[in-house]
């Protein structure tokens, strides 16, 4: 008799504590060797006073489980609640979020019926690290932070994900022909990590065309990943053209813990009427089941799964004259999982975990040597509204002083002085770039401060400084638009 395995539990609102109950019902007849601990999560919590949606005594059991079954929570409205799952992801290091998507044609309606796609997103940077500032009266920024660890961990995910569950290829979505750095670095380390998957096709597309042939080609794709803010927008997308928002699950995976739970959210519309399909949240205790290394229960769950939706055992969100032979509610249609365990779907192709070991493992980061770093530059973001960039550009070539020499200024990113064009809409936000005169100079920060100096003096009003660097002789910054 093998040991049972605590997991976390929390049944969430709206429909939450309905689909929850019929899981778990599932989990425990398919013979799931887990012992769930429940905590409390969302709209009571906050109401209570926990911003975050969750009280600290919570913690302790999601600390000792690492495992959290999670069914959705209601976000009040209103200001000052933050978001319970972005604070999980976080706390948790989660920094994979997982989301196949599955077309079940005929039974839910899909252009695409062979759509079969895992998407792998990164889940802790990028424009999702929540560094926003106001810089001027026009300008607000949104920082895109993306590290070389970040990419490393989340592309080795992908690549042993697609290793573990036996998929063909992963394809790598940015926007590295615009974003050279960020974007870029991404696509870079995806390059040098495929080779060690040789087994596995790899290729690369650009996030809009990949995006837009998502919604008309998906059988193109297979595992895709991608960063934050991408693949947040693409997981929709495949989840919809699948059919399947109501159906599809979503793993959280960190280095030391995982989260499981539908992707759809508390339904309050059709709360406390016993109507719910808990499929989503059965997808992601599909996933919950293979990372705890009980891919024997998951499979037959699976498949039971799969042969009541054929036989036409659907809850009102899918019925369909066509392919429903009895509608039922959440709780008979778990029951009608039940009574299938054991056998196999003979029209879906059936469920194989066979190959998937339990949970994913990626191997440590690779060894890094910091590069010699070489500091050439800074760039001065100026909040001014009365001078234009001819204006700007004159003052600033009467303060500036060896070691620096001024190189251009540019407005949201355009070059406009020197030579800059008439036609150029300017806002009151100036990035003004000041270099060493010598090409292979190297300035310090004392120099740097001296020359905020002048223009504080002088009377501008500096909102913002980025230094320029060549890390190994590569530049470590973009050029300005037409520089
Ligand atoms: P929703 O996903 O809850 O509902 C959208 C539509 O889909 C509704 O008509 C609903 O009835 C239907 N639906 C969703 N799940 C269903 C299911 N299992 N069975 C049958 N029908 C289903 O999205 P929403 O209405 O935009 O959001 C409601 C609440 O959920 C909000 O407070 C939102 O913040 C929250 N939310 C939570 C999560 C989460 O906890 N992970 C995710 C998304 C939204």
């Amino acid at each position: 008799m093998s040991t049972l395995v605590p997991i976390t539990v929390a049944h969430g609102d709206g429909i939450g504590p309905e689909i929850m109950e019929a899981v778990l019902f599932m989990l425990k007849e398919a013979g799931a060797r887990i012992a769930p601990e429940t905590i409390e999560i969302g709209q009571s919590v906050y109401l209570a006073g926990h911003s975050s949606g969750i009280a600290p005594e919570s913690w302790e059991s999601l600390r000792r489980t690492r495992v959290f079954l999670k069914a959705p929570i209601t976000t009040p409205q209103g200001g000052g609640y933050k978001s319970l799952n972005v604070t999980i992801r976080k706390s948790m290091g989660l920094f994979a979020n997982v989301r196949p998507n599955l077309a079940m044609a005929p039974y839910v309606h899909t252009h695409h019926p062979s759509l079969d796609i895992v998407i792998v997103r990164e889940n802790e940077e990028d424009l999702y690290a929540g560094i926003e500032h106001r810089q001027t009266d026009d300008v607000f920024q949104c920082l895109k932070l993306i590290s070389r660890q970040g990419c490393e961990r989340i592309i080795r995910y992908a690549f042993e994900y697609a290793r573990a569950n036996g998929r063909k290829k992963v394809s790598c979505f940015s926007k590295d022909n615009i974003m050279k750095m960020t974007d870029g670095i991404f696509h870079k380390i995806f390059n040098e990590l495929a080779p060690e998957y040789p087994e596995i096709q790899a290729d690369h597309y650009i996030i809009d065309i990949g995006s837009a042939l998502i919604a008309d080609q998906p059988h193109r794709f297979d595992v895709i990943v991608t960063s934050n803010l991408y693949g947040d927008i693409i997981s929709d997308i495949a989840a919809q053209v699948a059919g399947s928002v109501g159906m599809a699950g979503s793993s959280n995976v960190g280095e030391h813990c995982a989260m499981f739970e539908a992707i759809h959210g508390s339904a309050p519309d059709i709360a406390g009427k016993g109507i719910a399909n808990p499929s989503g949240l059965l997808n992601g205790a599909f996933m919950m089941l293979t990372h705890i290394g009980q891919n024997d229960v998951a499979e037959r769950l699976h498949n039971a799964w799969l042969c009541a939706i054929e036989e036409g055992i659907h809850t009102g969100d899918i019925a369909s004259a066509d392919y429903t032979t009895q509608k039922v509610g959440t709780m008979a249609f778990a029951q009608a999982v039940v009574e299938r365990l054991g056998k196999t779907p003979t029209k879906f192709k059936p469920a194989s975990y066979g190959g998937t070991s339990a949970g994913i493992t990626i191997p440590p980061l690779r060894p890094y040597t910091p590069a010699a770093k070489r500091f050439y530059g800074v760039d001065v973001f100026l909040h001014e509204r009365t001078m234009n960039a001819e204006e700007i550009g004159h003052k600033l070539e009467q303060l500036v002083a060896p070691p620096f020499r001024l190189k251009m200024i540019s407005n949201r990113g355009a070059n406009v002085y020197p030579g800059g064009m008439p036609e150029t809409f300017c806002v009151d936000h100036w990035r003004c770039r000041f270099v060493h005169t010598d090409d292979e100079g190297t300035i310090t920060h004392g120099d740097v401060l001296a020359l905020l100096n002048s223009i504080n003096d002088a009377g501008f009003d500096f909102v913002k400084t980025e230094h320029l660097y060549f890390f190994n002789g590569e530049r470590g910054y973009a050029l300005g638009q037409g520089q």
